[in-house]
């Protein structure tokens, strides 16, 4: 078989955890499979590098940024195949420039173009085992980008994708997909199989367990993506087609997003285009939306509220505060004391009672909700953040999660 392996950061954390990556890739290895590793930084490094930026000034150029944090997986790739090589292996590191990583050149939140994986394939030919630093590609005018917090998930499928890996491995520091996170809830149970809507669902409201951008990658491509922990041998979780998946949870899991903010804007001039105006400036800056709200008020002005990631927030101020000083919007406000809870299910689909379920459960708990949006598969609530942890157990137990 052909395998790519993914080593998250709590999984390459030391240098003993290093060796025992190795211990492992080696062991796949000798199973008689061609093996792609993709490493993390040591968890920790990027944070430190993010900081060490931030030190100098709040908004570092992001070119250098990508420079600066790419680092990170270097570190560990090398490490990992100075110690592979050691066993007797013979193993190679790449950059993503070398993997043949190609993205646009959104710094700090690069796409991925495409991939060449000419280099790749010569080395497996030949007979190494290939550690790719992950997180990282190349932009067409030849500068270092990173892919986005979380990226090397993405590595991974887009690297398992374009060699035509049989299968691709995340190993962190959870034995596979929970109910919910374990770390909020013990009583969390780890599913066996979930499929990749519902996955990609949890990714996107804030079960940082695999990046999102990497669960919708696997979905395109039909990667056979399986979740597990580096730590033993227990087996994980799969990620796969709907259809694979004999029984049909009316909620599969419950996802909590506290890095999220929310913008009100007071007064918005009540012309045609307006609101067009704003969400596409917002769009240009790269601000990623998530749930808005409109009321129209008796003189015919509005109020919008929206959410944005908190790291988006900078950049969406400094939009609002162009629409203040041009005499669109009277004022704005902003709070991060929220959070945004959501329940995913694909029973959803045909069951009914569900979202009124998880409203009867915060109304006994007192928890006010601000916003609400739901899809075919999710409803998301924004709450205030101090009530985060127990929205989530409450919802757990509600819909009997741990049964
Ligand atoms: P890595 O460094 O290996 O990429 P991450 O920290 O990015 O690992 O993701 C693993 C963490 O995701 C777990 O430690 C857990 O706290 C969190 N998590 C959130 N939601 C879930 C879930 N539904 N199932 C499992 N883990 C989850
Ligand atoms: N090291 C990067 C991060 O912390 C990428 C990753 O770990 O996936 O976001
Ligand atoms: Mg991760």
């Amino acid at each position: 078989m052909l395998i790519v392996q993914k080593f998250g950061g709590t999984s390459v954390g030391d240098l003993e955890r290093i060796q025992n990556v190795a211990n492992r890739v080696s062991e796949t290895r000798k199973a008689g499979n061609d093996v792609v590793v993709v490493v993390s930084a040591m968890s920790g490094e990027t944070n430190k590098l993010v900081a060490y930026a931030e030190h100098f000034s709040a908004t570092p150029e992001r070119g250098e940024v990508d420079m600066l944090l790419s680092s990170g997986e270097r570190v560990t790739a090398a490490l990992l195949a100075i110690a592979l090589n050691e066993m007797g292996h013979a193993a190679v590191s790449m950059s993503g420039r070398r993997a043949g990583i190609v993205t646009d050149n959104l710094h700090t939140k690069a796409r991925i173009e495409e991939i060449d994986p000419s280099a790749m394939h010569k080395a497996i030919k030949e007979g190494k085992i290939i550690v790719v630093a992950g997180f990282q590609g190349v932009s067409l005018d030849g500068n270092v980008t990173t892919l986005g917090r979380g990226g090397s998930d993405l590595s991974a499928v887009a690297i398992a994708g374009a060699i035509g890996a049989d299968l691709c491995e995340i190993y962190t520091d959870v034995s596979g997909i929970y109910t919910t996170d374990p770390r909020i809830e013990p009583k969390a149970k780890k599913l066996d199989r979930i499929s990749y809507d519902e996955m990609l669902e949890l990714a996107s409201l804030g079960a940082k367990v695999l990046q999102n951008r990497s669960v919708e990658l696997a979905k395109k491509l039909n990667v056979n993506l399986v979740t597990r922990t580096s730590f033993s041998n227990e087996e994980g979780t799969l990620i796969t087609k709907e259809e694979n998946i004999m029984e049909k949870p009316l909620v599969s899991g419950i996802a909590l997003d506290k890095n999220q903010a929310r913008v009100s804007l007071f007064a918005v001039k009540d012309r045609t285009g307006i609101a067009s105006e704003i969400f596409n400036k917002l769009a240009q800056s790269s601000v990623n939306i998530d749930m808005i709200i409109q009321n129209v008020a008796h003189d015919g002005s509005a109020n919008i509220d929206f959410t944005v990631p908190v790291s988006d927030l900078t950049d969406a101020k400094a939009v609002v505060d162009g629409f203040i000083q041009s005499g669109d919007i009277k004022g704005a406000s902003y709070d991060e004391k929220i959070c945004k809870v959501s329940i995913v299910g694909v029973g959803m689909k045909s069951h009914t009672g569900v979202a009124a379920k998880a409203f009867t459960t915060m109304a006994t708990e007192n928890i006010n909700i601000t916003m609400i949006s739901t899809s075919e598969i999710k409803v998301s609530m924004v709450i205030a953040e101090k009530y985060a942890e127990l929205a989530v157990r409450s919802l757990h137990d509600a819909y009997e999660l741990d049964k």
